[in-house]
């Protein structure tokens, strides 16, 4: 699964409206219990922080930033908004002290995070083996209905059927469109994070998210295409040039891996749960399917019950 697992609540409300909000608050409440059992039941620990975020802008680009704020403070509910902290430029080197001297200032979002994607979902599939269940991998499902769906292997049957296809589901669901983006990971003892760092852009907001190993995850495009092919030049030169003009260290970066993929997403850019004909369809999680997954499967219990 491609993505870079940032936990922002925050940082997303200048894309997001006030239902995503209240859903990723929920998730964040859910997220480190969620972990808490995974790793009993799977006993693999994912890596989760819930430092903050950092976002900054080249001088040039300091505008962007301004209203960035004023975006946040306009669509934040009030009791939220003290949670985006302005920083002068030594607060800015005393979180990251790779940037001191960099920028001269920044804001702080308070209590954001990220995960390891790729470790929560080898986790998640050894806890399903542990508890019993069956996990098929690389099986495309041909059709499915209430009591159980349809693939290559035959027929499967199921006392309950939660489809979350996402773009694969477009057929029973032609509302859903993708949207692709691309992230790339590099790897790289020169520079040190504490936190994820949005850097802003009149064109774009990129974000660079550390990860375990000296790995940071570079992310992310966001384009009107339903096209899934490999990353382009001109996303490898956007991002690697982000990520370049944070510090000039990650020049020596080893890029180790590229990827791209399709946001499911629906018009009003929300997350949707609805049963049809008996079938749970779980699905237009667009740019929040990490930031919002947990409410939404606790949403999804509770209804199927
Ligand atoms: C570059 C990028 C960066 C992102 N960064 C973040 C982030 O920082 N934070 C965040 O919260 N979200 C982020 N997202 C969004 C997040 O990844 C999505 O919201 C999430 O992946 C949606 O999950 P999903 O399971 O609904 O759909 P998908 O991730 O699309 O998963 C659907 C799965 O169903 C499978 N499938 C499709 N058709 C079939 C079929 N017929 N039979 C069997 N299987 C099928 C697909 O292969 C896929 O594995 C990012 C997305 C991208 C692309």
């Amino acid at each position: 699964m491609t993505a870079a697992a940032m936990l922002a609540p925050l940082a997303e409300i200048a894309v997001a409206d006030a239902v995503v909000f209240e859903q990723a608050q929920r998730s964040m409440a859910l997220w480190p219990e969620w972990l808490a059992q995974l790793r009993d039941d799977s006993g693999e620990a994912v890596y989760h922080r819930r430092d903050g975020t950092i976002v900054v802008a080249h001088a040039p680009d300091r505008a962007t930033l301004d209203q960035f704020k004023r975006v946040l403070h306009h669509k934040l509910p009030a009791e939220h908004r003290s949670r985006v902290q302005s920083l002068d430029g030594s607060a800015l080197a005393q979180l990251e002290p790779a940037l001191a001297g960099r920028f001269d200032g920044g804001l702080w979002l308070e209590g954001e995070g990220q995960l390891a994607n790729d470790e929560l979902m080898h986790a998640l599939a050894l806890a399903i083996d542990r508890l019993g269940g069956h996990w098929h991998e690389c099986c495309a499902v041909d059709a499915l209905d209430a009591r159980g769906l349809h693939s290559a292997q035959g027929r499967c049957d199921a006392d309950l059927v939660i489809d979350a296809r996402g773009v694969g589901a477009k057929r029973d669901w032609p509302a859903l469109r993708g949207v692709r983006g691309e992230v790339i990971t590099v790897e790289c003892n020169g520079v040190v994070l504490q936190r994820p760092v949005r850097l802003m852009h009149p064109r774009y907001q990129l974000y660079i998210a550390p990860r375990p190993q000296q790995r940071f995850v570079v992310g992310a495009t966001e384009l009107e295409s339903e096209d899934d092919g490999p990353i382009t030049l001109r996303s490898m030169l956007e991002l690697g040039s982000a990520l370049y003009s944070l510090h000039p260290a990650f020049g020596e970066a080893r890029v180790v891996r590229t990827a791209a993929a399709l946001r499911p997403t629906l018009d009003d850019h929300r997350p949707a749960l609805v049963n049809a004909d008996g079938v749970w369809r779980l699905n237009g999680l667009y740019r929040h399917g990490f930031l919002c997954a947990p409410a939404l499967v606790e949403q999804l219990m509770g209804q199927s019950r």
